[in-house]
């Protein structure tokens, strides 16, 4: 009985996998996302056969809506730019929609449909009320101006205004969209309906930002750890740590590792990494990085010491206890991991979105790594989008301790359900399941409640 129930769950999955495929050709790490989630839930399509009677699968691998459309601006020169812009409202079953913009050449709609789907089970996770979505544009903010950048936001939100709202769909930053770019698009949304509501967040302190949302996801990323370290009898401190990317994500990590009593000795980004066997000098990092906007290479001028190579994928050979990818998509794969086991690194944690392959999660597992998969281990950055949006709507703000407090809750809040949900699986210690199987029964379960719709 156990064994036919499992063919059927498994032969459901397989079909939906094959038509997400054939309606979506050309879209890579959208298929990926939709595998890696979609097999560990074999075991609780068993359980629960009512999920497949209404199609939940069929439904939740496809947007609620895709909103594709044309961003013309003029640049210095005076010459006419055309990008495109996306956003992908995902699944709105436990609240309105919520999810970053990623402005990079790389972007088309696989991409963010990858990550709009990863949204939906990441904000389940968090335990607050928010649906799941992702937008942006092929749009490269590197090397252009202050007034580029603005005029780029400006006919972006003219555009995006009509799709989002408050209680509808709030985006937040994501690559390439930090506090300048957030400004410029809220100022937009303000001037053409005249609203002033928190429609955005990760806004400034001074229109209705939340207090820790700069530092949420790196800082978040480090509870997590933390967690899942304190239940193995470890710690961060004395800890040797590896992160990669030098933007937000891994620029708070940095500085929440070092707090804790570990040492971050590489950072990295699109072009190259650092390494400074004494520890990273953040506030050089932040000076780069958040003030100049230069490249990272810039940081052995200022500490001769440190020794600079191109190529970022260097950085997984570099020997450590802990390594923290948080630059982006797929940047470890199987030959990555195979060097960070070799040299003794005995714990992951996601700050990026999918920055594993999935070759190289397998190696993970294999070897007993402790892993922080990302959509439960950087869940803290739209955890306190949400505390932003809570804050907005009480008109009202929080301290800085009280946020992180909460933040910090949130994040050893998932680590217990993630671990308690893969032991319930008869999975213990596997994180990747134990995150996709939790953050998906209560999204599901509201879609039961809620009819075919
Ligand atoms: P930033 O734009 O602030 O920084 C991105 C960093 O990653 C930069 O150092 C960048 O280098 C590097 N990077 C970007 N693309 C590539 C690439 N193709 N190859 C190598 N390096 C690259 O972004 P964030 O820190 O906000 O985001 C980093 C990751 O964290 C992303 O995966 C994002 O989805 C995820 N994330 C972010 C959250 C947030 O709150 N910001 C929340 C949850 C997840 P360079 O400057 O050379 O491009």
């Amino acid at each position: 009985m156990a064994s036919a129930a499992r063919e059927s769950a498994q032969a459901h999955v397989e079909r939906v996998m094959e038509t997400g495929r054939r309606r979506n050709p050309h879209a890579p790490e959208f298929h990926q996302a939709v595998k890696e989630v979609l097999e560990s839930l074999v075991p609780v399509l068993e359980r629960h056969p009512e999920f497949i009677e209404v199609g939940i699968l069929e439904r939740i691998v496809e947007p609620e809506r895709q909103i594709i459309f044309r961003v013309p601006w003029v640049d210095d020169r005076g010459v006419v730019q055309v990008n495109r812009g996306f956003r992908v409202q995902f699944n709105s079953a436990i609240g309105p929609y919520k999810g970053g913009l990623r402005f990079h050449p790389s972007v088309y709609l696989g991409i963010i449909k990858f990550l709009g789907f990863e949204q939906i089970f990441k904000n389940s996770l968090t335990g607050l009320p928010i649906g799941g979505a992702k937008g942006g544009s092929d749009f490269d903010p590197k090397g252009k101006s202050d007034g580029e950048v603005m005029r780029f936001c400006q006919s972006f939100m003219t555009e995006l205004y009509r799709h989002i709202g408050a209680d509808i769909d709030v985006p937040a930053g994501d690559i390439g969209v930090g506090a300048r770019e957030i400004g410029f698009l809220y100022g937009q949304y303000k001037r053409i309906t005249g609203l002033y509501t928190g429609v955005l967040t990760g806004k400034g302190l001074s229109y209705g930002g939340s207090l820790v949302r700069t530092e949420a996801t790196g800082y978040g990323l480090v509870y997590f750890m933390e967690e899942m370290l304190r239940e193995a009898g470890q710690s961060i401190a004395g800890k040797t740590v590896i992160v990669s990317g030098s933007g937000n994500v891994a620029i708070y990590a940095t500085e929440k590792i070092h707090e804790l009593g570990g040492k971050v000795v590489a950072m990295s980004d699109s072009n190259g990494y650092v390494y400074e066997p004494d520890g990273i000098k953040l506030a050089t990092v932040k000076q780069i990085k958040e003030v100049e906007r230069k490249r990272i290479k810039e940081y052995v001028n200022h500490h001769p010491t440190a020794k600079y190579s191109e190529s970022c994928r260097g950085i997984w050979g570099i020997k450590c206890d802990i390594a923290l990818p948080c630059a982006t998509q797929n940047e470890i794969d199987e030959e990555a991991a195979r060097l960070l086991v070799k040299n003794g690194c005995f714990a992951v944690g996601e700050g990026a979105n999918m920055p594993s392959t999935p070759e190289a999660i397998k190696v993970f597992q294999e070897h007993g790594i402790l892993f922080g998969p990302a959509k439960a281990a950087n869940a803290g950055g739209v955890a306190t989008s949400a505390l932003e949006m809570t804050q907005n709507s009480m008109r009202y703000s929080w301290t800085f301790e009280e946020v992180d407090a909460k933040l910090k809750q949130i994040m050893v809040n998932i680590y217990r359900n993630v671990s308690k949900t893969a032991k319930e699986y008869g999975m213990p210690g596997n994180t990747v399941a134990g995150a996709n199987i939790a953050g998906f029964l209560k999204v599901a379960n509201a879609m039961m409640a809620q009819g075919i719709v």
